[in-house]
């Protein structure tokens, strides 16, 4: 990129989905790496999973009761009950002790084998043996027929040993886990989690939960951010708070480009005495951009470099992606949602939805009051979304509290971003307005 372009890239104020591309542009999902199936939550499988064993892998009763053979017992009512013989018991995590012969039982448990001889488990809720009793009887008494099959769980009837249960570009949740664990995957290939480095900026900033001397305030964004980057599948890191001074500040960004895929700095980005990160991305990278036609987070600056850069001689031509977002706790909050979120989304090597990877769930509902919002820029509101009591199906929008942008206890009572589009100037009562869902985000 010469000069000119970042000069040219750097003053306009972009769309936002402009802005989205251009942050979006020229990734590809990292490389994979084998974790257990438990570590991989929220990552994208690199490779499909093969069930090494069948799902059951052998038969198996459904149900406390009694194995039996279903010609013993087609004639089994409450009034003529089949006495068998009970020859013995098996419960689940054993072998059976012996085959079912005719007009003989073996006591199962759930779980357990069935065994030999066996075609159907008869529940011991129809038998006339008391349940839950240690003892076992020497005859049974079936009060009600079991047909061939009955409460048996058939070998490989869930999956087949050797087939496909989950494939590439899947995402994993606790669903998909759990299959993996059972069809006996000890490992899973998934796209290796992006690191997220996290650098807050400005004299005012005390680390959270320090006291606090005159003039200064908590840095909650450090928090959100790990927080959010995490929730977004990262692994995230702090990098502590860089003083409002452009050595210190180059200094601190230059570790954690060498330690980070993503390093996300808040505050300092706007056109304030004091703001020197784009001077700070300039001295080790690029700005792409700066500005973006959205409220909150307007400066919003985005630029890329390379590892080696910042001195990494391991892998110097890894790229970084920098972002420079809002102070305000809001617009770091909402900016993060919007651009960073994807990218993590796109290193984790998610297919994108309506072309974001990551892309949030959008209900439509209606506005229980008036907003009104700066001209040119498209607006994210922080509302609860709830049912419409006049209507069964249908969304009512709430505005959760103030919207300026460092009104956080609107932002924690929020369950939505409402999206108000740049050339309206608000919307009134009862207009239709999307939201996007804030899942998953503790909200
Ligand atoms: P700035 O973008 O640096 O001009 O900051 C805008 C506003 O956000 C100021 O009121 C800052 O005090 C506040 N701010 C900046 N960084 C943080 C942070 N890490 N935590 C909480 N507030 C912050
Ligand atoms: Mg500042």
């Amino acid at each position: 990129m010469t000069s000119r372009d970042m000069l040219v890239g750097g003053g306009a104020t972009l769309r936002l989905e402009d802005a989205l591309r251009r942050v979006l542009d020229g990734w590809s999902a990292l490389p994979a790496e084998e974790v257990g199936p438990d570590e991989a939550l929220g990552q994208v499988l690199a490779a499909p999973v093969v069930a090494s064993t069948s799902l059951p892998p052998w038969d198996n009763s459904a149900m406390d009761g009694y194995a039996v053979r279903s010609a013993d017992v087609a004639h089994a009512s409450p009034g003529t009950p089949v006495r068998l013989r009970v020859l013995g018991e098996v419960a689940a995590g054993h072998v059976p002790p012996r085959a079912v012969t005719p007009g003989s039982a073996l006591r199962i448990m759930t779980g357990a084998m069935v065994p030999e001889g066996s075609d159907s488990i008869v529940p011991v809720e129809d038998t006339d043996a008391p349940p839950g009793v240690a003892e076992l009887p020497g005859v049974v008494g079936i009060r009600a027929p079991a047909p061939p099959g009955a409460n048996v769980r058939s070998a490989g009837e869930d999956v087949r040993s050797g087939a496909l249960v989950l494939a590439a570009g899947r995402l994993v949740g606790p669903a998909a886990i759990a299959l993996a664990a059972a069809a006996g995957a000890a490992r899973v290939s998934v796209h290796r989690r992006p690191r997220v480095g996290i650098l807050a900026t400005g004299d005012e900033l005390m680390p959270a939960g320090t006291p606090l001397p005159p003039a200064r305030i908590h840095d909650s964004n450090t928090p959100a951010l790990l927080a959010q980057a995490r929730a977004s599948g990262a692994v995230a890191t702090s990098f502590g708070i860089a003083p409002d001074e452009p050595a210190s500040l180059r200094e601190r960004l230059a570790t954690a480009v060498a330690e980070s895929d993503v390093v996300v700095l808040s505050g300092g980005v706007s056109v304030g005495a004091h703001d020197h990160v784009r001077d700070a991305f300039s001295s080790l990278g690029t700005v792409d951009f700066w500005r973006v036609a959205i409220q909150p987070g307007k400066p919003l600056a985005f630029g890329r470099t390379l590892a080696g850069r910042a001195g990494d001689r391991t892998d110097p031509d890894r790229p970084v992606a920098l972002f420079g977002l809002p102070g305000n706790p809001v617009s770091a909050f909402v900016t993060f949602e919007l651009f960073v979120r994807p990218l993590l989304r796109l290193l984790l090597g998610e297919q994108p939805r309506e072309g974001v990877p990551g892309a949030r769930r959008r209900v439509r509902g209606t506005l229980t009051e008036a907003v009104s919002k700066a001209p040119g820029r498209r607006a994210f509101l922080r509302v609860r979304v709830e049912t419409d009591p006049s209507r069964p199906d249908g969304l009512v929008v709430r505005p959760a509290g103030a919207q300026g942008s460092h009104v956080l206890s609107a932002l924690a009572a929020a369950d939505g971003l409402a999206i108000v589009p740049e050339e309206l100037p608000g919307l009134p009562a009862g207009g239709e307005v999307d939201v996007l869902m804030l899942e998953g985000e503790g909200a």
